[in-house]
């Protein structure tokens, strides 16, 4: 009973505050945020270094309550697929098309993206794509039959060689009761040609084709 009448108070406070913002117009909706806003510094002003954090933390919980009841009628949902459901329309998982265009390198990104992801809002600058070399660029263009055979399965031939060393600036390997691998610095990807240059050795995706079994072996375990 008592959650009953909690909830009715809740909605007619609700109604109340939305009914005074629709009524009030610009000057006055500006000097209630700015009232706010100068109760808000106050509050925060005075509250010492616990208090800052049980505030923070309290907030943070309240986003993450937020965040989780939106997502909440989606749980276990992907267990229970129906080709009834049309899940392109669902506002909750469509993403939208790719529409916003970066004003500094011409990317596409969706509505939710950040805006700076592609080129850091310019600071990035990329050289642009050269041609691809020959045989590459018939295969991609031409139209004959073994051009058109590559153009439909290039994902797939892209996919059977798309197997890289990790690579970063600085590891750290620590043996003992707990064998741990840190990473610091920039991760990347190593990948060299298909085949190793003349007198050398194989290494990184060279070694899956070219390099004997032991050395796949120590290849392997290296990248656990
Ligand atoms: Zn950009």
């Amino acid at each position: 009973m008592e959650a009953e009448e909690r909830c009715r108070r809740q909605a007619a406070d609700a109604q109340r505050t939305a009914t005074a913002r629709a009524s009030e117009n610009a000057e006055e909706r500006c000097r209630r945020q700015a009232a706010y806003a100068q109760r808000t510094a106050s509050a925060r002003a005075s509250e010492n270094t616990e208090e800052r954090c049980r505030r923070q933390a309290a907030d943070a919980q309240r986003i993450s309550n937020v965040r989780y009841e939106v997502w909440r009628q989606k749980e276990n949902s992907a267990f229970q697929y129906s080709s009834n459901i049309c899940y392109e329309s669902d506002p909750l998982i469509a993403i939208g098309r790719m529409t916003l265009e970066c004003n500094f390198c011409q990317a596409l990104r969706c509505k939710g993206e950040s805006p700076g992801m592609c080129c850091s809002n310019g600071k990035i600058r990329l050289h642009s794509l050269q041609a691809s070399p020959e045989p590459l660029y018939t295969l991609l263009t031409a139209n004959y039959s073994d051009a058109e055979h590559f153009q439909d399965n290039v994902r797939k031939y892209n996919t059977c060689f798309q197997m890289t060393s990790f690579g970063s600036t600085k590891e750290i390997r620590e043996a003992g009761f707990m064998p741990t691998f840190k990473v610091q610095g920039q991760v990347y990807r190593r990948i060299g040609s298909l085949q190793p240059l003349r007198n050398e050795e194989p290494k990184l995706l060279q070694i899956y084709f070219v390099g004997d079994k032991d050395k796949q072996m120590i290849k392997h375990e290296d990248q656990i």
